[in-house]
């Protein structure tokens, strides 16, 4: 099942196993910065849990974009690297409404994407603004 809700940003349910290697590329690259500045939003009752076990958090994020802001998974990131063939052109063209500086993903957003521990900030993009 996908959801492809104007307000939310990849929630959606890989069916396939794992794509590698990871795609990183502008998506990859604007997602990964647009949730390391996330807010946290509402959290739930257990996880998402990819077709390739990789788990989400059990909290949403939030992200700006030059609209307002979206909702999205921890494992967005996850899901444009590892199974982007599975990702929706409608999910694709939100994220390049992402107002975040481009950030290269680690070996852990790679994998799981952002631990909901939001009084401890995210290391600061160190490529600037530019
Ligand atoms: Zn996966």
């Amino acid at each position: 099942m996908i959801s492809t809700a104007a307000r939310r940003l990849l929630f959606i349910h890989p069916m396939d196993p794992l794509e590698s290697p990871a795609v990183i590329d502008a998506y990859t690259l604007r997602m990964t910065g647009a949730l390391r500045a996330a807010r946290l939003g509402d959290s739930w009752r257990g996880v998402h849990t990819c077709s390739c076990g990789a788990r989400s958090t059990s909290w949403d994020y939030l992200v700006r974009t030059d609209k307002g802001q979206l909702i999205t998974s921890s494992l967005a990131i996850h899901y444009l690297a590892h199974h982007r063939h599975e990702v929706p052109e409608a999910e694709l063209a939100k994220v390049m409404h992402l107002v975040a500086n481009d950030a290269t993903p680690d070996a852990k957003e790679l994998a799981f994407g952002r631990p909901p521990v939001a009084p401890i900030p995210f290391p600061p993009d160190r490529r600037g603004a530019d």
